[in-house]
């Protein structure tokens, strides 16, 4: 690999956000490049759910198709069992729209066909083992990024106009360009661990009782994850108790549970934990620069929204790169003013779905926390609230729909695409 390349687009991190950007660019003729410091996509403990609004983005992307033929299941109305009682939660049948139902995926599936279809464009790179550790400045703006090569330790420079930061909550390029990425507070974390899916009854739940609430995904090929929310920073304290006493929470909650903990959580090394730490950058956008996706935002687990924000971000973002690039011929870093429709555009749609999810949290967060200890009249219409139970009221079916459908109109600008799709090759496999 040369240790200086020239592209006009690097897009650092191949998640969805960017893995979906990186096709959109590379179908418009645009010159990206695509970097990943891990070797595979393969990833543990991601998100699963995708809402109908990712499905009209995939539909519009002409990828639908594809996506199906991925290894998933359809959710049309997630189930939650409260005292041993089951409910309808959020019903997507209900809702109506196009797609009245949400999918369970795994991501790796999902980004290897992103890249596999960005591939058949000329116009695309993808390189994995290639992480990004600083910005690259020349006369003081940001011109690419500097790479170190995991093949060589090499150092590799990309020069381009733009840098599309897509590398995550922990994101290097927002940090390398000195930007907050505005932290919320949190009271809770989550804890994650496989199941076998037999053990589970529906293929998305969540079973609550005085003990705590339990999450469960079906995984598609004989596997459910599981989550268990716990008060922030009690990590320790759960793991001092030990793995029996944590078992037999979790058998309290769902007794069904029994028979399968023993080999399916042998140790706290079965379990990952997610620090829940919402999040929103002082700024997603500078000269050369733009932030998506976790990067830029990073939302709550409440409501599984991460995937499907980064996603509308990507198709918002494409339709501005492309125009700006478009209306700015020339050599240098995209113009800061030129890029802020994006960021115009995203920020509101963005912020009124973290917002539905910090108050659904903080009812959450009070029931884990005080449990059986909040009276019972005020605790039923907080479940109800919290699951979407029955959702009478305007404020719980805007949130619901929030939540499906996103809060405004995502459109693929495929006036940008300047080929016809390519006949997809079996052979560019990634
Ligand atoms: C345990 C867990 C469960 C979740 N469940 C759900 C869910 O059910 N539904 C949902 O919608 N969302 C869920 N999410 C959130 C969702 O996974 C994220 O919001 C989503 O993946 C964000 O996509 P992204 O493209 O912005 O970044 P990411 O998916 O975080 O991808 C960033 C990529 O950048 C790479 N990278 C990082 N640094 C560098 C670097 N310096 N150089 C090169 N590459 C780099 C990383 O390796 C990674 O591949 C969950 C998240 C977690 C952690």
């Amino acid at each position: 690999m040369d240790n200086e390349i020239e592209t006009t687009v690097v897009i650092v991190g191949a998640g969805p956000g960017g893995c979906l950007l990186a096709y959109l660019l590379a179908r418009s003729g645009i010159e990206t490049i695509l970097v990943e410091r891990h070797a595979t996509l393969d990833r543990e403990f991601r998100g699963y759910l995708f809402q109908p609004l990712a499905l009209d983005i995939f539909e519009q992307c002409g990828l639908l198709e594809s996506v199906f033929e991925l290894d998933h299941e359809r959710v049309s109305r997630p189930e939650v069992v409260i005292y041993g009682r089951p409910y309808a939660t959020i019903d997507f049948e209900a809702l109506g729209g196009a797609y009245d139902y949400a999918l369970l995926l795994e991501q790796p599936p999902l980004l290897k066909l992103l890249i596999e279809r960005a591939a058949e464009y000329p116009t695309f790179e993808y390189h994995d083992r290639l992480p990004a550790r600083d910005l690259l400045y020349e006369g003081g703006r940001i011109a690419g990024v500097l790479a170190t090569d995991r093949r060589t330790g090499e150092a590799v420079r990309i020069r381009s106009r733009l840098v599309v930061g897509a590398d995550g909550r922990y994101s290097t390029v927002r940090s390398a360009a000195g930007i907050d990425p505005g932290r919320l507070e949190s009271k809770l974390d989550l804890l994650w661990f496989k199941l076998p899916a037999d053990a589970v009854g529906e293929v998305a739940q969540a079973r609550f009782d005085d003990t705590g609430l339990l999450l469960y995904f079906g995984l598609g090929g004989g596997e459910a994850q599981a989550g268990w929310f716990i008060p922030r920073g009690s990590y320790a304290d759960l793991r001092e108790e030990g793995i029996e006493a944590f078992r037999e929470r979790l058998s309290t909650v769902d007794p069904g549970l029994d028979g399968v903990l023993p080999s399916a959580l042998r140790s706290f090394e079965d379990c990952s934990l997610l620090r829940i730490e919402p999040g929103m950058s002082e700024r997603w956008v500078e000269g050369g620069l733009l932030l998506m996706g976790d990067a830029a935002h990073i939302a709550s687990p409440v409501g599984g929204q991460g995937n499907v924000l980064a996603l509308a971000d990507s198709v918002v973002a494409h339709e501005v790169i492309a125009r700006v690039l478009s209306l700015d011929p020339g050599d240098g870093p995209l113009a800061a003013c030129a890029l802020s429709r994006y960021e115009t555009r995203r920020r509101p749609a963005v912020g009124e779905v973290i917002d539905a999810q910090r108050r659904a949290e903080r009812l959450l967060a009070a029931l884990v926390l005080y449990g059986g200890r909040i009276p019972r009249p005020i605790r039923k219409p907080a479940l109800r609230a919290l699951f979407s139970l029955a959702p009478r009221t305007h404020a719980a079916k805007r949130t619901a729909e929030l939540f499906a459908f996103g809060p405004e109109t995502v459109r693929v600008d495929g006036m940008w695409f300047d080929q016809e799709e390519p006949e997809h090759s079996s052979e560019r496999r990634v």
